[in-house]
């Protein structure tokens, strides 16, 4: 049985804080000059279009998941500095209506500038890069090798494959790493490009020594304008994020199975649904996904994720 409240917007009475944006699965609040409450919703998107039902825990989830890579990468990634500031709310009167439904979901994080790309890394080849590889022999425009296999990993090692940062409504563009130094600038595209690497690579040696192949991933950064830092912002290393597929299962020659949203797409694609606004996902299918945030989680955090909502309670 699941009482827990699925939550696919967020609008608290007496707030003391100020929504200034609203993402596809995240709405942020304006704690200081300095700070942001980031808040995850059950919100899910498909083929960048939001269901019109959300996913029980799963902000609670992306949220913890989020955290746990943020203590982890620091130690694997030297000088790695990211926006993450507290799972705690703000010290401030939150009612506590709000702050029981704000409780696992909502962490504080450092208010940065954007780069205008996504910063996205590949170790495998798949989806669009795998569409765009049997088309033309790239990815991203970069030439690769003859000969490469389905979901088998770049024989050189993980690439930089940028794409740009679209406004609500549109689709992400797909560019090679030289336009990515004119939107972000030369003095950060290489900073950029090497942190994207290095957090891929670690990321990906510390899941798959727990079971999860990370396909790919994609990061932003923002700029601490005081120290003219990279920093490493947004949710991180997250099935919403990333391409997660399971190890035992894992094998390269045609399209894997995989723990993110692959399985909500498929029942899209199947029933004709593909990028319609507002489809409302059937129990089952409800179901099914939410396991497999929660695998994911496990896997990755070694801890279940009911061991984590009595712990928290
Ligand atoms: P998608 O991830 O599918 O592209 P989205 O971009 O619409 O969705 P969400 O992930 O729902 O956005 O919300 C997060 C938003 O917050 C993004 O626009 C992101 O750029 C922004 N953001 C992330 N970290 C910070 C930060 N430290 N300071 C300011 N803005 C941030
Ligand atoms: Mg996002």
């Amino acid at each position: 049985k699941n009482t827990t409240p699925v939550l696919t917007s967020t609008s608290f009475k007496d707030f003391p804080y100020k929504k200034i944006a609203e993402g596809k699965v995240r709405d942020l609040y304006e704690v200081d000059n300095n700070t942001l409450l980031f808040v995850a919703s059950d919100r899910i998107s498909a083929y960048d279009v939001i269901m019109g039902n959300g996913v029980p825990h799963k902000g609670a989830i992306l949220t913890l998941l989020s955290a746990h890579w943020f203590k982890v990468l620091p130690t694997l990634v030297p000088n790695l500095r990211t926006h993450f500031l507290t799972l705690d709310l703000p010290g401030t009167s939150i009612p506590s209506s709000a702050a029981s439904i704000l409780a696992n979901r909502s962490m504080q994080v450092r208010r940065l500038k954007i780069f205008p790309v996504e910063a996205i890394v590949r170790g495998y080849i798949t989806g669009s890069a795998w569409k765009e590889y049997k088309l033309t022999q790239t990815v991203h425009n970069i030439p690769q090798p003859a000969g490469l296999i389905e979901a088998s990993p770049f024989p050189s090692g993980p690439i930089y494959t940028p794409s740009t940062k679209a406004e609500a409504g549109q689709n992400d563009q797909n560019i090679h790493p030289s336009e990515a130094v004119t939107l972000v600038g030369e003095k950060y595209a290489k900073r950029i490009e090497d942190l994207a690497i290095a957090i891929y690579t670690a990321a990906r040696d510390y899941a798959y020594e727990r079971g999860i192949v990370i396909a790919d991933s994609k990061f932003e950064f923002g700029l601490d304008e005081e120290t003219d830092e990279v920093v490493l912002v947004d949710e991180v290393m997250t099935p919403d994020s990333s391409r997660f597929w399971p190890k035992d299962r894992y094998e390269a020659g045609s399209e894997q199975e995989s723990y993110d949203k692959q399985f909500l797409r498929d029942w899209l694609t199947s029933n004709g649904l593909k990028g319609k606004e507002g489809v409302n996902m059937p129990e089952d299918i409800v179901r099914g996904t939410e396991e497999k945030y929660q695998d994911a989680f496990r896997l990755l955090t070694g801890k279940t994720w009911e061991s984590v909502l009595a712990e928290n309670l």
